[in-house]
């Protein structure tokens, strides 16, 4: 079974479904690096963004499977450095929505939780337990209690890949929300930090 996920920003004006949910068709993890810590920060929403350790909690899926309702001219891109991540937010409010490579040609989106709405409890049942927590050396707080098992980074990682190659086979790049299928190309071009602020970022996220 799998489950439609409302998505939408703080404010509403974007809005979207992720379509397909299922903790089989998803890969559901949370990532403590400080780069995912200092995307939180550039937005000003570390406080609603991170847990106490300064994980983001977020499922990575195939792009065929997200689609935007309504807002889609507020969507905005940044890039912590000039060869970073595509890290999409909602200009508006500034919600973040997802990640994705800097091409389409390797289909998944890291879709940010903080981007779904509706009930906690649908979308836990949809996404299913944490798979696992990437980069846990960078997590911040109080190293004791941060949660247990799981899949380490590097199997994190390769589940994503299978993922991913399956959904490229079916040819999914070509069906992405963030990049216009003919060139490849995000439908819009990234602001990239300069290196002063994204060190700052950085320094703030230890
Ligand atoms: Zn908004
Ligand atoms: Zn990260």
């Amino acid at each position: 079974m799998t489950t439609d996920l409302d998505l939408g920003c703080t404010c509403g004006r974007v809005r979207g479904i992720a379509r397909g949910v299922s903790p089989r068709t998803v890969n559901h993890c949370a990532c403590y690096c400080l780069d995912c810590q200092s995307f939180a920060r550039f937005l000003g929403r570390a406080d609603d963004v991170l847990d106490e350790h300064g994980g983001t909690d977020l499922f990575q899926m195939s792009p065929a499977g997200l689609e935007f309702t309504a807002g889609l001219e507020a969507i905005a891109c940044m890039r912590l450095t000039p060869k970073g991540l595509l890290r999409w937010y909602a200009g508006c409010c500034r919600t973040p929505i997802a990640n994705t490579l800097a091409s389409s040609g390797m289909p998944f989106v890291g879709m940010i939780r903080t981007f779904a709405r509706g009930p906690a409890d649908t979308a836990d049942a949809a996404l299913g337990p944490v798979r696992g927590y990437g980069y846990p050396k960078s997590a911040s707080g109080d190293r004791s209690t941060l949660p247990e098992g799981g899949l380490p980074t590097a199997l994190l990682l390769a589940r994503l890949m299978t993922l991913v190659l399956r959904w490229r086979l079916r040819g999914d790049h070509r069906r992405s929300s963030f990049f216009h299928a003919d060139t490849g190309r995000p439908i819009v071009e990234p602001q990239v930090l300069r290196t002063e602020e994204w060190e700052e970022l950085r320094r703030r996220s230890r």
